[in-house]
């Protein structure tokens, strides 16, 4: 950690300019890459080389994708288990698995066609302890023994209440209360909540309506907030672009009304989307106005954006163009672009900057560019909970602290976290994407 601390520490000092920041960012990222390798416990080793195992091994890869998605959206555990050996049919069992799972998924495969009752709640089982590192159970014990351990690690905590997909108002509304619920909780103090998770109906040609409703649900959260002792922060997530300025809209009138002006609060802005930055911009000179107005400055987290899958198939069946950049290479320097601006010394007078990210070039150009701008109070590092958790550590030793992004959900709302883990596995798995290679990863290789 010497070096890498020294390296940010000559960045503050010498104000290394922006033509040799890129260089120096490539050399921390070895720097930090080398550190986390060194800090990866035997278990974390293991599970990498089956991560990477999985990267190169095609069918296998299909499989896990089809296994989260399909398998648990059945009705019955008949059908769940049909599935089940559909998917073994089609795919075969995955070669990066170890010998012993191979065997006890080709044995679950058979004893399912004569008991899917047993055999489906086994799987079931083992699927949601694989994610328990990803995805926290939020029974209280089991929670709070977690949160503890954070803690004690110098790691604060964000969590996002997963729950059943609100594809009505009464789901929207279990929802809203399961995070007010949340926020009652001394354990937390921090959330993340995205507004189609607490309004159903959002309709774009009704704006004024929809407005008014997502208002009135924040509202409720803010309040929840505040009224906690210590307050608590209320982070508005990012999902569709659809949802972009009507987030927005409703983020800003909102803390524009009186009751609101000493809240601080935050919203997600993802590089992926053009509109970004010049949101981004808006945003700051908003807030700036704000706090010269005694009001409490605001949080942006800029991340580059998780459903660039679901932006392409939106985009194809309304035949509109993508909404996204087309090439990773226009994000990674809009994320770029972001940070210049979210890290410049006026903006962070008034609003603080969290910079999400598992790419350790970014998460290094942020680094060096906080300490650079003398920033670095209000500037922080997020990452998201079991991803590379060895990495995190020493994101977390780097920068002096980390906020960790932990989705959680009940035993029962298992289902629930479907689509979370999908995304995440996407993540991982897609070529173009840090995570893909993290694994595998050796300073000076090629990837
Ligand atoms: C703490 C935390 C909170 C997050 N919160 C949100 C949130 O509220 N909303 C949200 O949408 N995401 C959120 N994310 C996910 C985030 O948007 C990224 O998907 C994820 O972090 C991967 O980006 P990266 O910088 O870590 O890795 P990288 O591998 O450097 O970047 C991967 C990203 O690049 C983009 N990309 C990849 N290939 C292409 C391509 N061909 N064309 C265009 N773009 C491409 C995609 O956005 C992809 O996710 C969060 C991530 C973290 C760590």
């Amino acid at each position: 950690m010497t070096q890498v601390c020294d390296r940010i520490d000559r960045c503050r000092q010498f104000r290394t300019d922006d033509d040799a920041l890129p260089a120096e960012a490539v050399e921390l990222a070895r720097e930090l890459l080398e550190e986390a390798t060194r800090g990866q416990s035997l278990a974390e080793r293991l599970q990498a080389r089956q991560m990477a195992a999985m990267m190169h091994d095609a069918p296998g890869k299909a499989f896990t994708f089809a296994m989260a998605d399909q398998v648990f959206r059945a009705p019955t555990a008949a059908r769940e288990a049909k599935r089940f050996r559909d998917l073994v049919d089609d795919y075969g069992v995955p070669e990066y698995l170890p010998l012993a799972a191979r065997v006890a998924m080709r044995v679950g495969g058979i004893a399912s066609a004569a008991a899917p009752e047993i055999v489906m709640p086994l799987v079931a089982e083992k699927m949601r302890q694989e994610s328990a590192s990803v995805i926290l159970p939020a029974e209280e014990k089991k929670l709070r023994r977690h949160l503890i351990r954070r803690r004690e690690a110098g790691m604060r905590m964000n969590l996002n209440q997963l729950g059943e997909a609100v594809m009505g108002e009464e789901e929207a509304r279990h929802r809203l209360e399961a995070n007010i619920a949340r926020l009652a909780d001394p354990d937390t103090d921090y959330i993340s909540v995205k507004i189609s998770a607490i309004f159903s109906q959002i309709h774009l040609v009704a704006l004024d309506e929809t407005l008014l409703a997502i208002k009135d649900r924040l509202r409720l959260l803010y309040r929840a907030a505040m009224t906690a002792w210590p307050v608590k922060f209320v982070n508005l997530d990012m999902e569709e672009y659809r949802d972009l300025r009507l987030t927005c809209t409703a983020f800003r009138e909102l803390l524009d009304e009186p009751e609101f002006r000493k809240l601080e609060a935050g919203i997600v802005l993802q590089a992926y989307l053009p509109d970004a930055w010049p949101v981004q911009r808006e945003l700051n000179t908003w807030a700036i106005r704000r706090v010269d107005a005694g009001g409490a400055a605001i949080k942006i987290r800029i991340v580059k954006g998780a459903n660039l899958a679901m932006e392409k198939v939106d985009a194809e069946t309304h035949d509109w163009p993508l909404a996204p950049y087309g090439s990773k290479v226009e994000v990674d320097a809009n994320f770029k672009r972001m940070l210049h601006e979210g890290c410049r010394p006026e903006n962070t007078r008034a609003v603080r900057l969290g910079v999400a990210s598992h790419n350790l070039f970014d998460i290094a150009y942020g680094l060096l560019l906080r300490a650079r701008e003398g920033v670095e109070d209000r500037v922080e590092f997020e990452m998201l909970e079991g991803m590379a958790n060895h990495q995190a550590r020493t994101v977390r030793d780097a920068a002096k602290g980390l906020l960790l992004y932990a989705p959680v959900v009940k035993r029962e709302d298992f289902h629930s976290a479907i689509a979370y883990l999908v995304r995440r596995l996407d993540e991982n798995t897609s070529p173009e994407n840090f995570l893909h290679d993290l694994f595998g990863m050796k300073p000076g290789d090629a990837a």
